[in-house]
């Protein structure tokens, strides 16, 4: 059989087979209360029914449907399930949905501004309105703002969060070296960089010094205190150390939520350590950043920002667009350009040459981009700031209505006040008691709860944020976890 061009880009029969596939994933939403939360497969359950070769003839839209029916949805953990409270949840929407399939449709590559004007300008442009609606100070804004001479700052849309923070990292990386690194490669044992995050900091701070070359050894965990918030006092004394020891402190991550808690780290005074060394401050408010949607939430999310040079949240875990779309400011643009930047004699362009366009490939590790601005521009647009901000109130409510409850049972410890809409708890009873609670509600099917060690305990943690998560589907998992709590 004979490649068939019709088959592969028919408009034809992409409307008949689109509408299926859109039909069948309305039904998958609709039915999603109905199933299990946690995928019951046991390990290759999926691998053993597909066939080892991959098919010579083609085969139908229903074949397929029928196998992902069959295969793929029993191997499925449902993040938009209403009962997902694990981790933080991914959440999306069908406008988000939407802008994903037109981004896929059109197909282009938006690596430099030629490459696709509108691919550049809609990003850029929909992360200005994204840092007004969070409040983000205007040294972030695309347009170079008077009160800071010679800077120049904007956002960017990256795959992820820990994407984000590499980047940042290279930038600081040069910006402390003065470009030494980026042409001669990172000097081992001379004058190292160090690193500095909270002990409670993502592990993407781990791997982002390693993949930099800067060496896991010098990412130092600075103490936390029972909120989960960095001691700011012990980030100075340790950069001044190391700035004695002929150490380059580099760059410094304040985290705004922190993953196993929700911890905020008082940005302001990690800041003045920062800038008392030159070190780059990025703040990574990945899951918290969304909240600062609602102004009543704002103030400790944004606190300290104007001192930031990045800034980063996703989208994708609680501001409704799907997975994904991590956003990055940066309130200098220059620095970063200057550790990611190449320019091949086949990109060049004159758009470039004139300096008066962003192309984007020097923003990221990646040549290529996707256009992913789509799905966040008409998230904000067919959602609406208001319904937005009102989706995070709910949450933010209901996660105080659930500790209200559990601090009425005797027989469960609140390990810290909920944070925004994250809940972390445990049974007086122990960490195994805790442990077996968390198996057993798991195994009902009904709703997901993952764990984080706090306060050195084994903590449940009740994080809300799905879309289609409702305030029933919140006093239902309390029940859940009530009577299961044996
Ligand atoms: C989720 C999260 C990350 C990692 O996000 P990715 O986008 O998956 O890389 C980093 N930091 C914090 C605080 C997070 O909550």
């Amino acid at each position: 059989m004979e490649f068939d061009p019709a088959a592969a880009f028919d408009a034809e029969r992409f409307r008949r087979e689109g509408r299926a596939v859109i039909d069948w994933l309305a039904d998958y939403w609709q039915s999603l209360p109905e199933k299990p939360v946690l995928s019951q497969v046991e390990p290759d359950g999926v691998r053993s029914q597909l066939p080892t070769h991959a098919p010579e003839q083609p085969e139908s839209l229903d074949a397929v449907l029928a196998d992902i029916d069959r295969i793929i949805v029993p191997g499925l953990t449902h993040w938009q399930h209403p009962g997902f409270f694990g981790y933080f949840p991914a959440n999306a929407s069908s406008p988000s949905i939407l802008g994903e399939l037109l981004s896929a449709g059109l197909g282009v590559q938006g690596m430099l501004w030629a490459t696709s004007p509108a691919c550049t300008e809609l990003e850029t442009h929909t992360l200005d309105w994204l840092r007004e609606l969070l409040g983000l100070p205007e040294r972030f804004a695309s347009h170079a703002p008077a009160a800071a001479p010679g800077t120049h700052g904007g956002g960017v849309i990256q795959d992820s969060a820990s994407s984000g923070l590499l980047c940042t990292l290279v930038a600081a990386r040069e910006r402390a070296t003065a470009l030494a690194t980026n042409a001669r490669g990172v000097q081992q044992g001379d004058r190292p960089l160090v690193v500095y995050a909270s002990v409670d900091a993502h592990s993407s701070v781990e791997k982002g010094a390693m993949i930099a070359g800067l060496g896991r050894d010098w990412v130092r965990r600075i103490p936390t205190n029972a909120r989960g918030e960095m001691d700011a006092a012990a980030l100075a004394r340790t950069m001044d150390d190391d700035a004695r020891a002929g150490r380059v402190p580099c760059f410094v991550v304040a985290t705004v939520g922190t993953t196993a808690c929700g911890g905020i780290d008082p940005v302001p005074g990690i800041a003045t350590a920062a800038r008392r060394h030159g070190a780059w401050l990025h703040v990574d408010a990945a899951w918290a950043g969304a909240a600062a949607v609602c102004p009543e939430y704002r103030g400790p999310i944004v606190a300290g920002a104007e001192q930031a040079d990045s800034w980063g949240f996703n989208p994708h875990k609680w501001l409704l667009v799907n997975f994904d779309c991590h956003a990055l400011w940066v309130a200098d643009r220059g620095p970063l350009i200057r550790a990611l930047a190449t320019r091949p004699e086949y990109l060049r362009n004159r758009a470039t040459e004139t300096g008066g366009v962003i192309d984007y490939s020097d923003w990221q590790v990646p040549l290529g981009r996707r256009f992913r601005a789509l799905k966040l521009w008409m998230t904000l647009r067919m959602i609406g700031a208001e319904p937005l901000r009102q989706r995070i109130r709910d949450h933010v409510n209901w996660a105080a209505e659930f500790a209200g409850w559990l601090q009425a049972d005797p027989r469960f410890e609140l390990l810290r006040e909920p944070s925004l809409s994250l809940v972390t708890f445990a049974l007086r009873a122990g960490d195994e008691a805790t442990a077996a609670l968390q198996e057993s509600v798991n195994r009902s099917g009904s709703a997901f709860l993952s764990h984080a060690r706090v306060a050195g305990r084994h903590a449940l943690r009740l994080a809300i944020g799905g879309t289609l998560t409702d305030r029933e589907t919140v006093a239902n998992a309390w029940d859940l976890v009530r009577t299961r709590a044996g």
